[in-house]
């Protein structure tokens, strides 16, 4: 009787140890499953029913979001922009008026650019459901992001068109929720793509409450769709990846090219200087900007945020471009959104875009620039 007690008592303790251990290792997956799906970049693929796992692209390579995000080392909250706290990564298809999948379903990984140049009849044709003015948004869910596309232009439409043909379809599959602005400069004054840069961001915002902006060259067209358009938790320079500079980043500080900002960091670093005419150091200078407000610039890894540039001469650079760089500090504060003058001549809803002709006065910003020296001088104390 003893004997079999004892027995009883051992298979007992036994199996309540087996149950215990079975239930806490239930538990310990379900808590870390709500844990990582906010804090860890995998579980939150893994779970997910709508990651693109697995798929092939064009030209037959194999993509998989998954493998992406391991090697790729993204952290969760720059993986594709905002972080969103109303995640929910097992839902099945969002209804219409939810917020679309935090990984858009249809993302197709690298894709080729195809640089032929068609009417713009022809591209229309593509984009049956786009509205007037270059903008789109998902039917079926409500977008994350509400973005505007700024691209400072003067006579590169064979460019234009390469862009537009390419960047419509990359934009949807990225379920944004986005229009396409091209802020185009009057003959005769010289180019000023920093400028141009403020006033797509002043013109686009009289025209729909955008929360970001990418501030995007004609000549640089995307090769992979998971290099989001997202709204950035700091400011994110896309264009890392160039291949007319071998795929690699030419200097950490670098902020040329294509690159993301939020509504409120742009405003906070009074936007781009309005002094850069000509080539050069509107963009460094937008980086020390960014920098001086306490912002760390973000990137996609390099294997995403690839790029490839349409052919173009170079421009000559501007040769007071570094004089201006150095001295930029002083003038953040009054140099930039506060102090951006131009005339708008035109703006027109275009099938693909919408076309925003302005004018600006070089002499009367170069005016001003005086001023400001003379001013700043004036302050010094004399030794
Ligand atoms: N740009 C333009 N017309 C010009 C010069 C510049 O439209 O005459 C715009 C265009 O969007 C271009 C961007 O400004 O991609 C940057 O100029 P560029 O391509 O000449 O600079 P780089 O590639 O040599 O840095
Ligand atoms: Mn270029």
């Amino acid at each position: 009787m003893t004997g079999k007690t004892s027995k009883c008592t051992k298979e007992n303790v036994f199996k309540v140890a087996a149950v215990t251990t079975v239930i806490l290792i239930i538990l310990q997956f379900g808590v870390s499953s709500i844990f990582y799906q906010y804090y860890h970049p995998l579980a939150v693929l893994v779970s997910s029913k709508i990651a693109p796992v697995g798929k092939q692209n064009s030209s037959g390579e194999f993509v998989d979001i998954r493998d992406f995000i391991v090697s790729g080392q993204l952290r969760h909250k720059d993986r594709l922009g905002i972080a969103s706290p109303s995640l929910n990564a097992n839902a099945s298809l969002p209804r219409k008026d939810e917020a679309c999948p935090f990984i858009p379903p249809n993302l197709r990984g690298a894709v080729s650019v195809d640089k032929s140049i068609k009417s713009y009849d022809e591209i229309k044709a593509n984009y049956p459901d786009l509205l007037p003015g270059g903008r789109w948004k998902p039917k079926d869910c409500v977008s994350r992001h509400r973005v505007a596309i700024i691209i400072p232009y003067r006579d590169r439409e064979a460019h234009l068109k390469v862009f537009l043909q390419h960047m419509h379809k990359f934009l949807q599959d990225q379920q944004l929720d986005y229009g396409i602005y091209v802020i185009e400069l009057a003959m005769p004054t010289k180019f000023n793509r920093a400028m141009l840069m403020n006033i797509g961001f002043v013109e686009a915002l009289k025209l729909y409450d955008y929360q970001c902006f990418v501030f995007h060259d004609v000549d640089l067209i995307p090769e992979d769709e998971r290099n989001i358009y997202s709204c950035p938790e700091q400011p994110r320079h896309m264009s890392a990846a160039v291949d007319t500079m071998g795929y690699r980043l030419p200097y950490e500080a670098i902020f040329g090219g294509v690159s993301a900002l939020t509504k409120d960091q742009m405003k906070n670093v009074n936007g781009f200087s309005n002094k850069f005419f000509g080539w050069g150091g509107e963009d460094d200078d937008m980086h020390n900007r960014i920098v001086a407000k306490g912002y760390k610039i973000i990137r996609y890894p390099i294997k995403v945020a690839r790029y490839k540039m349409l052919s173009h001469k170079k421009d000559k650079a501007n040769p007071e471009r570094m004089g201006l760089l150095y001295q930029g500090r002083k003038r953040f504060a009054s140099d930039g959104l506060n102090s951006l003058k131009y005339k708008v001549n035109k703006v027109e809803l275009r099938p693909l875009y919408t076309w925003v002709y302005v004018e600006i006065n070089e002499e009367e910003v170069k005016k001003q620039l005086e001023k400001d020296h003379e001013l700043a001088h004036r302050r010094q104390p004399r030794v």
